[in-house]
């Protein structure tokens, strides 16, 4: 039976050391804040700024929604995206993508301030990732994935570690953030050959396919760890929601895994706030 990679411990972990941040800028006469842009109302936009919401409120950080009509045009979006990255009380800013199709958003994506795109939506922000500059926020997936690793202790240096998706917002910055920590990394993809193979070859599996249960026993082994970063609604089971890995088959067989729900998605909303608390720290030359 594999370990249980809750995320629920590293959340509360993380909570109480980002309280103690927030209290000591406090004192400073400086409360950490997260802009949280969104157009329109999708229920997955408004799951997602729930759960940030709530995750501000137990760090005592502020936050402050801004929203815009799903038919907010080009030019009035285009600078309440700059008013809000030059509004000094804003350290962070968390950007509901994709937008509406008739919105430039590429464009727009690069009007987010490096130092406040605490999602990593630029070309700008993906660089400085790329290139190992701190200055520059990863997606907050990716880096939940990793906080993962640290919390439970699990070695990367020099381990197998087998990326399955190549999204922009996932895959390729969680195998960046492997490759920084000495990983051997090999990213897959709707093109990889062998895939159930390849993926049995890795120490450290990260899943970020989108496929629902698509990991079978076949795909792991004995002494792996699985992140399981997918989430997807359950086919056999309308309603609920599973990840990219079959958990029933591969945690019997692996060494450590994370749930779906309760792992991966648990932590993201903190590591938003974290990287806010880091903005915000480095927006004031602490
Ligand atoms: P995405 O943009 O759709 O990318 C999926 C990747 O998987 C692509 O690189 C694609 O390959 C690859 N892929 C798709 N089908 C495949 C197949 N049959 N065999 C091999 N590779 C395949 O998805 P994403 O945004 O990275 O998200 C991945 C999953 O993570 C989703 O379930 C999503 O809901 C979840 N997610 C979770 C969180 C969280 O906080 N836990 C956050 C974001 C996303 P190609 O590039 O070749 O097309």
């Amino acid at each position: 039976m594999a370990e249980r990679l809750a995320g629920k411990a590293v959340a509360d972990a993380m909570k109480e050391e980002l309280s103690k941040k927030v209290v000591e800028l406090k004192a400073k006469g400086i409360t950490p804040k997260l802009g949280i842009v969104r157009v329109g109302a999708r229920p997955d936009d408004l799951f997602y700024e729930g759960g940030a919401k709530k995750t501000c409120e137990a760090v005592g950080m502020a936050y402050e929604v801004f929203e815009y009509a799903e038919d907010v045009d080009q030019a009035t979006f285009e600078k309440a995206i700059t008013d809000v990255g030059v509004n000094k009380e804003v350290h962070g800013i968390l950007m509901f993508a994709p937008l509406p199709k008739h919105l430039d958003e590429r464009k727009i994506r690069e009007l987010i301030p490096v130092n406040k795109d605490v999602d990593c939506m630029s070309v700008a922000s993906a660089a400085k990732v790329y290139v190992d500059d701190p200055t520059g926020f990863p997606p907050c997936t990716p880096t939940a994935c990793m906080d993962i690793l640290h919390f439970y202790n699990i070695p990367i240096k020099g381990k197998k570690c087998v990326v399955l998706g190549r999204s922009q917002v996932v895959g390729k910055p969680v195998a960046m953030l492997l490759l920084r920590e000495h990983g051997t990394v090999t990213i897959c993809h709707s093109r990889t050959e062998n895939l159930s193979a390849v993926c049995a070859e890795a120490d450290i599996l990260i899943a970020a396919v989108g496929r629902a249960k698509m990991v079978k026993a076949g795909w792991v082994k004995p002494g792996q760890v699985v992140i399981d970063v997918g989430i997807n609604e359950d086919p056999d089971n309308p309603g609920k929601y599973v990840g990219d890995v079959d958990y029933a088959e591969v945690e019997p067989i692996v060494e450590k895994i994370t749930p779906v729900p309760g792992g991966v998605g648990s932590v993201t909303t903190v590591v938003l706030c974290k990287q806010t608390i880091m903005a915000c720290e480095m927006q004031n030359g602490l």
